[in-house]
């Protein structure tokens, strides 16, 4: 019900970015190879995606809505191996109680799409459209319905920063697709798909920046079971906050506590203390190995055997940095 709805959005929706964080990854679930996204006023007016992915059948975009209906997980063992980015069922719902969402889409075996209107988790119609085939999801007026949740926004700036480092940092997850960002109708990032990280790195912060890094060896860790890349700054060029440490596991953006330290703790005695490198660190793994309903928001994870991998990212890491040293 709404109620419930509302209260799971207090959990999903924190602010614009995390808005974009679950559209994204829905996008990127729909096989998506070119995903657009477009922001007014940091977000509070409108955050619209536009993807080329697999689209959804009619009863299946009202379904989208449904709280928990989509969930792929119908057994227990399921959630050893979710291959998928979400699977919770819960982002569309929540979003859509809290803001004034249109969803548009068409999968590419159906000669018309579907046009769905939901305001403050009402349904205000649903209606058969000519669209292309993919989904474009319009969020407008976030938060219109919960005003103690609006006021906590911060300046249109700052939401802006937030939504721009989440989509330049999964477009660098996602090398092979095409990523684009406007606010306002100006572009903020647009890169065309290539063929490696080390290309879109280059796209994104350009050649100098570039010289500042070191990419990691691919390095495949535990039997295989693991396999680590990215690039990390060189010693010499250091950060003064942690926010420049970008973590992914199976290409999706999370947090992890273990996982930060291990990054630091590789910089061990080859930078001053205080300092923080830059690093974009890609675990790949089996899902199997990883916990990813730690948190609603699904941006915390759980290793399987967690010490284990910190050792690794930070033996590894500093492997690389030593070799490094002039
Ligand atoms: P979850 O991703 O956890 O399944 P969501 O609420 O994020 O839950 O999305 C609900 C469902 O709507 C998804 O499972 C998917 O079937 C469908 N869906 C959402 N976004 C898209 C999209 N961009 N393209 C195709 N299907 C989508
Ligand atoms: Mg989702």
């Amino acid at each position: 019900d709404n109620v419930a709805n509302k209260i799971a959005a207090g959990e999903v929706v924190e602010r614009p970015a995390s808005v974009i964080k679950e559209l994204l990854e829905n996008s990127l679930d729909a096989g998506s190879t070119d995903i657009r996204v477009e922001v007014e006023s940091g977000g509070r007016r409108l955050l619209r995606i536009v993807d080329n992915g697999c689209g959804m059948l009619r009863d299946d975009a009202m379904l989208a809505f449904e709280r928990h209906a989509t969930s792929k997980l119908s057994n227990v063992d399921e959630l050893e191996a979710i291959a998928t980015l979400g699977f919770r069922g819960e982002a569309l719902p929540s979003i859509a109680s809290v803001s004034r969402l249109v969803l548009e889409t068409r999968s590419p075996d159906e000669p018309t799409g579907t046009r769905v209107e939901i305001s403050g988790g009402k349904l205000l119609s649903c209606e058969e459209s000519a669209l292309p085939a993919g989904t474009a999801i319009s969020v407008r007026d976030l938060f219109f319905n919960v005003p103690a949740r609006k006021k906590f926004l911060r300046s249109d700036q700052t939401e802006l920063a937030h939504i721009a480092s989440l989509v330049t940092h999964y477009s660098l997850a996602h090398p092979e697709k095409s990523f684009e960002l406007t606010h306002a109708g100006k572009e903020l990032l647009r890169v065309t798909p290539v063929l490696t990280d080390r290309e879109r790195v280059f796209q994104v912060f350009g050649a100098e920046a570039l010289e500042d890094l070191v990419e990691l060896p691919q390095r495949d860790v535990g039997e295989g079971r693991f396999r680590l890349s990215g690039f990390i700054s060189r010693p010499q060029v250091q950060k003064t906050n942690r926010n420049s440490i970008f973590l992914f596991v199976n290409r999706r953006l999370i947090r992890d506590r273990l996982l930060m330290h291990a990054i630091t703790a590789a910089y061990y005695n080859l930078m001053p203390p205080a300092c923080y490198p830059f690093a974009l660190l890609f675990v790949d793994c089996d899902p199997a190995e990883v916990d990813v309903n730690v948190h609603p928001s699904k941006t915390e994870v759980r290793f399987r055997n967690s010490s284990y991998v910190h050792d690794h990212v930070r033996d590894s890491l500093r492997a690389t940095l030593i070799e490094q040293r002039p």
